[in-house]
């Protein structure tokens, strides 16, 4: 049986949930397709065991590159650290290698900063005391410091923390601020309609407007969604395949769908500190940052990761370690160390665009990244900072073998494979989020972010879907 709606968004993270509660607000008959489960304080689970971590996560592996992503009502503030930073004002000005500005011109960072506030207030986003930042991440600044450096507390999502240390798993007392606690609801309070466990398979352009094809993951089933807008919100891996497999049914997609993926210069590296009792376990996931080298294009943030993360998929070493190195008593050895004297250490910065989203002949997702000299500088750079942060305490710098040892790029923070711009010539969407040639098609999410943010992209995101909302609810075309 066809159902009817005004609109139909695909994906509930930063970017669907926020034009959800908008739209329905403004009396738009909406429904959310989600293709993971419901999530709450219940049924989050305090665990590293990895048939939990499988169905809350979504791991995308490519060549030179591995892309985590979460999977669930709520999408990726279900399992996020919470740092919520506005980006900076330079980050709207950078240019690609023809100079051309890589945002559309009607972008700034004062015209996101209304946006930026609405969903700071919805969000609680406030910065930390010191008294509430980590151990861990006390003792980055305390490294900063010594090396002659500046860091500050970050600002996050988070109200009253119980520092209990499983962030990345799901907030089992509701004080992270995840979408579930606030745009989900007053999106349900207005009458949207959330479908969990449907996955949205086509979008087709028709005379009506659009359908989407939708399966049942529960039942299996296959069905239609009649719609006069449709948003697509499935995040910047699953948001491209979704409209290269729509491709032939809509009009005119600009060539760069999939193209431009930016990593947000999100790097992993790990410190061994013999002489600090670190924690690295304990307390919120996040809690300070050092901006000292913005001008050299990156931010470090102090950070704790689950012990499996930590050995499984950065791969911390120490360096002379006899090989094989990841297995027996050289992994023992990092474990041993893991609780006490390792701290994490977050690169986040202004990469190139070096990875693509592709489809394979049976349309399964692939992912590629070729690391351009601009990638590798501020990696190196980055590298050598966080190298003379640690050894200003008497530490050493780990190997985290993905990156350093094989060039290859871990990110959560995949952005940029549907991006905004100018005109189609030069990216997908334009700067309200619409699909070039596609009226009342929009993509909101992480992959309509048109370069990379050098900070963390939630708060990023979640403005730019604010704002399209607006535009999407004066404009609606019945
Ligand atoms: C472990 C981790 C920690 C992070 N920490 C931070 C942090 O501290 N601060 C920060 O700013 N950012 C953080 N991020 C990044 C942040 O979560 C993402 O940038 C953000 O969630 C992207 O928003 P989005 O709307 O693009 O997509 P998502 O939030 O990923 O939402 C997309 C949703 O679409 C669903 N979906 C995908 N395909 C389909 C389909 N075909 N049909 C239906 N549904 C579909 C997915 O299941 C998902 O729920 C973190 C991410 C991870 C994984």
């Amino acid at each position: 049986m066809r159902e009817f709606f005004d609109v139909c968004i695909i994906g509930s993270g930063f970017g669907g949930s926020v034009c959800g509660a908008k739209l329905s607000g403004a009396g738009k008959t909406t429904l959310i397709l989600e293709q993971g489960r419901r999530w709450d304080k219940n049924t989050f689970q305090q665990t590293q065991d990895v048939k939990y971590l499988k169905e809350i996560y979504e791991e995308f592996e490519g060549e030179n590159i591995k892309v985590s992503t979460a999977m669930g009502v709520g999408g990726g503030s279900l399992l996020y650290s919470a740092s919520s930073l506005r980006t900076s004002s330079l980050v709207f000005e950078q240019k690609d290698k023809n100079g051309r500005r890589l945002w559309p011109s009607e972008y700034s960072r004062k015209v996101l900063n209304p946006y930026y506030e609405k969903v700071e207030k919805k969000l609680n986003v406030s910065q930390l005391l010191w008294s509430e930042v980590p151990k861990r991440d006390g003792i980055f600044a305390k490294a900063c410091n010594a090396a002659g450096y500046t860091c500050d507390r970050l600002r996050i999502a988070i109200v009253n923390c119980r520092n209990c240390g499983f962030c990345h798993t799901g907030c089992k007392f509701d004080r992270k601020q995840s979408l579930i606690l606030n745009y989900i609801p007053e999106a349900e309070k207005n009458g949207a309609k959330i479908k969990e466990e449907c996955k949205a398979l086509l979008v087709k352009r028709n005379e009506k407007g659009y359908l989407v094809a939708y399966k049942d993951l529960k039942s299996g089933v296959i069905n239609e969604v009649s719609c006069k807008a449709v948003i697509v919100s499935a995040g910047a891996i699953q948001s491209p395949a979704l409209m290269l497999r729509s491709k032939k049914y809509l009009d005119n997609l600009s060539s760069h769908v999939g193209k431009n993926l930016t990593a947000n210069g999100n790097i992993f590296l790990a410190a061994h500190l013999p002489k600090e009792d670190c924690e690295v376990f304990k307390g919120k996931v996040q809690g300070s940052v050092t901006y000292a080298f913005w001008e050299e294009g990156f931010v470090l943030q102090g950070v704790g990761t689950l012990p499996i993360s930590a050995a499984v998929i950065n791969r911390i070493r120490f360096k002379n370690a006899k090989r094989p190195n990841y297995w027996g008593i050289e992994m023992k050895r990092v474990m041993k160390e893991y609780g006490k004297h390792l701290l994490g250490i977050a690169v986040i910065g202004l990469d190139g665009s070096d990875g693509r989203v592709f489809l394979d002949e049976n349309e399964n997702i692939k992912l590629i990244w070729s690391m351009s000299e601009k990638s590798r500088k501020v990696f190196d750079k980055a590298i050598v900072r966080a190298k003379e942060i640690v050894e200003s305490l008497g530490g050493e710098l780990l190997i985290t073998e993905p990156y350093q040892e094989k060039g290859e790029v871990i990110t959560v923070h995949p952005l940029g494979t549907c991006r905004m711009a100018g005109d189609k010539s030069d990216g997908v969407i334009d700067s309200n989020c619409q699909v070039f040639g596609n009226p009342n098609l929009y993509i909101v999410d992480s992959s309509a972010v048109p370069s990379p943010l050098g900070v963390n992209p939630s708060l990023t995101i979640a403005a730019i879907a604010e704002r399209a909302s607006d535009y999407i609810v004066q404009n609606f075309q019945p």
